[in-house]
């Protein structure tokens, strides 16, 4: 249950699916492995999982980040990681898991909803480009979709069939597919290193996280500074800044892409009249 970065999508285990492609599977309690695959994880956690988890179980996202999450960087990537983080038990089991299931089901985080299917983002360089200007190039990600159960899942051995997509939809995971693409496309931009030497640790990087990861912390920097003077807001999303974490969080990623990358969007543009 984690997301993979991968170079090609044929190198990787499991069934890549693509659309149209279908597989059996069917998870229920009555099952013998139930629970199983809930321990000794690497979950990664996306931002708009961060967004639902905080709500489900009434927490500050400080708090949440705090209590149940590891922030890793792995080598060759330049934007960390949010894992989330398992009990210090023997068998590391997931902190959410109870005898009756998951409970924050309603809430679970998107690789949980996708589960046995991992999504990986399968980065392309412009290679051309890349030669003509002796740099890495500009890298674009789309989202791969992989059928991955482990061996000890009982649920591929049922018959009922699924595409990608019905899995999806049935799963109430649509939204979180579309924010994940969202977030895929932001991070296909850290191929190439935006800290200057500061690192992800620097103040740039930790007002990135921020604008990622921490709506409650953003939503107060964005209300209660001078950013509203200094940029311009789509008109539609800023009536919602103050209410809703999901307009945060669209608009953290433009600011990611603007303080960082330079790059405007119609979501976000730096006031002239004003600058930065
Ligand atoms: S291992 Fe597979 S079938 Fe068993 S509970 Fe987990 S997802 Fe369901
Ligand atoms: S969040 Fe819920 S579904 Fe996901 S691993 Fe934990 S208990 Fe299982």
């Amino acid at each position: 249950m984690k997301r993979v970065e991968i170079d090609d999508p044929g190198k990787l285990a499991g069934r890549l699916l693509e659309d149209g492609e279908s597989f059996a599977f069917r998870c229920h309690p009555g099952i013998s492995c139930f629970n199983k695959c809930c321990r000794n994880l690497n979950l990664f956690l996306y931002p708009y999982d961060i967004i639902r988890l905080k709500k489900n179980l009434g927490m500050t996202a400080d708090q949440f980040i705090e209590t149940h999450t590891d922030i890793v960087l792995r080598p060759g990537h330049h934007f960390p990681d949010v894992l989330l983080r398992m009990a210090d038990d023997h068998e590391k089991t997931c902190p959410f898991l109870t005898d009756a299931g998951c409970r924050v089901y309603a809430d679970r985080p998107y690789t949980c909803r996708m589960f046995p299917v991992e999504q990986g983002l399968y980065f392309q360089e412009e290679k051309s480009r890349a030669l003509a200007h002796g740099s890495k190039g500009k890298s674009t990600a789309r989202p791969v979709y992989f059928f991955r159960p482990p061996d000890f899942c009982m649920g591929q051995k049922e018959t009922v069939r699924w595409s990608r997509r019905s899995w999806e939809a049935d799963q109430d995971a649509t939204f979180y597919s579309r924010m994940t693409a969202q977030w895929a496309e932001l991070m296909a931009l850290f191929g190439n290193d935006p800290w200057a030497g500061a690192g992800p640790d620097g103040p740039k990087g930790r007002m990135a996280m921020m604008a990622a990861y921490n709506m409650d912390g953003f939503g107060d920097f964005v209300l209660n500074s001078s950013f509203l003077k200094r940029h311009t807001v789509k008109p539609q999303l800023r009536l919602k800044l103050k209410s809703d974490d999901v307009a945060l969080l669209r608009l953290g990623m433009a600011w990611i892409r603007l303080f960082l990358f330079n790059m405007e969007t119609d979501l976000l543009r730096v006031n002239k009249k004003v600058g930065l």
